[in-house]
């Protein structure tokens, strides 16, 4: 007998209909003999309109109520679940993240799992329930409820899998698995059938929403392997593991990233210690810096560029602004029409001419390259906003077609 423990995204329990299909989905895997533990999502866009909801009334509200407010749209989709699996006779129970022993930080809205106390879960498993546990939430030392960030869900999937040491975690979605591309902009788009946690973990850092990155952080931690596949099809998905055995591709995926802003600092002093002055300065504003670029000095003088998150763009001129008489720059420009095209892959560790591959694509494609940075399984490069697509589809088949 094995211990499963599967996932289902808001899409997957979006409504009656849905919610019979996920029913059914773990019924069919308790009849097998198998103890199932299942985490859901709220269904559909609930936390949206409830972040909404809030903002109406109060869009400064404290976070301790945001949290009690976001984690009743999990306890909605536990119980409907629970009643849909009823109604099929088989024996079940809903939990919330507390009472599934979920203990976090007390960091409201973005609280990390400290430990699961499974004591309760056992108990339902002696009991041969099937478990439905609310995903997102937990419970801080001080006894308030508390959610784990968007998308946490997954995150809780893991912990889960990992405490009662589950011989397999399933993350249902509404796409079949992780692809080479997005398959909705790249029409020859593959399905990979595994990819490591090191490359999924840069292309969840890359904006493919497929897997929230601090699960697939957990997973690789307690080398738990992931299999990400859709609700809909239950066709065989993606593993996601610490080495793949496929024959190594070159690359597993190519991500586009919009949210995406570009800063130069024009004209200041060619001397040592200004890029740490520079960086310390954005690091205390909380600005995590992505691509830098220095030039080369030229009459006493260098340019100093970077890429930070969108949201994080007013905070960072501001931040210049007030250091820039200090350092002597001429002046500071700024870009948000640009986006980072990334290629991921564990082959590039092993194989040369990987990046040179990328840069005569984008040649072909007359797309000018403004920044490129690398490490070992990545090479990104930021472009114009207005190639991205146009980028990532020529890219993609550079790779992907010509084999
Ligand atoms: N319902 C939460 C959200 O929408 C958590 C999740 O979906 O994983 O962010
Ligand atoms: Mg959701």
């Amino acid at each position: 007998m094995s211990l499963i423990v599967q996932k289902f995204g808001g899409s997957s329990v979006a409504d009656a209909e849905h919610v019979n299909n996920v029913a059914g989905i773990v019924t069919d895997t308790y009849k097998k003999g198998n103890n199932v533990i299942v985490v859901v999502s709220a269904q559909g866009d609930t936390t949206d309109d409830l972040i909404e909801k809030a903002n109406e009334i109060n869009p400064n509200a404290s976070k301790r109520e945001k949290d009690m407010l976001l984690a009743a749209g999990e306890q909605i989709s536990i119980s409907l679940l629970a009643m849909a699996i009823e109604k099929l006779g088989y024996p079940v129970i809903s939990l919330l993240g507390w009472q599934a022993g979920f203990q976090t930080t007390s960091a409201h809205t973005d609280a990390r799992i400290k430990r699961v106390i499974t004591d309760r879960i056992k108990k339902e498993l002696d009991k041969k329930n099937i478990i439905i546990v609310a995903g997102f939430q937990g419970l801080s030392r001080y006894d308030d409820i508390t959610t784990l960030g968007r998308g946490g869900s997954d995150t809780s999937a893991v912990a889960l899998a990992a405490a009662t040491h589950a011989d397999l975690c399933q993350i249902y979605t509404d796409v079949e698995g992780v692809y080479t591309a997005d398959p909705r902009k790249v029409n020859n788009a593959k399905k990979l059938s595994e990819i490591s946690y090191d490359e999924m973990l840069e292309l969840a850092t890359l904006g493919a929403q497929v897997l929230h990155n601090r699960s697939v952080e957990m997973a690789k931690k307690y080398n738990l392997e992931l299999e990400v596949l859709s609700s809909l099809t239950c066709a065989p998905g993606t593993i996601v593991k610490e080495v793949t055995n496929v024959e190594k591709m070159l690359i597993s995926g190519v991500a586009k990233d919009t949210d995406i802003a570009r800063i130069s600092v024009v004209g200041v002093p060619d001397i040592p210690g200004l890029a740490f002055k520079l960086f310390s300065k954005m690091a205390a504003k909380g600005v995590n810096v992505d691509i830098i670029l220095q030039s080369i000095g030229r009459d006493g003088t260098k340019d100093i560029s970077f890429t930070v998150a969108k949201n994080k763009l007013d905070d960072t001129l501001e931040a210049l602004n007030q250091f820039m008489p200090a350092v002597k720059a001429q002046k500071v420009v700024h870009d948000e029409r640009v986006a980072k095209i990334s290629i991921v892959g564990a082959g590039m560790e092993t194989h040369a001419g990987v990046a040179s591959k990328m840069f005569e694509a984008l040649f072909d494609a007359q797309i000018n390259i403004q920044m490129i940075s690398t490490s070992e399984i990545k090479v990104s490069v930021l472009i114009d906003l207005a190639d991205a697509d146009r980028a990532v589809s020529a890219i993609h088949s550079k790779f992907f077609d010509e084999v």
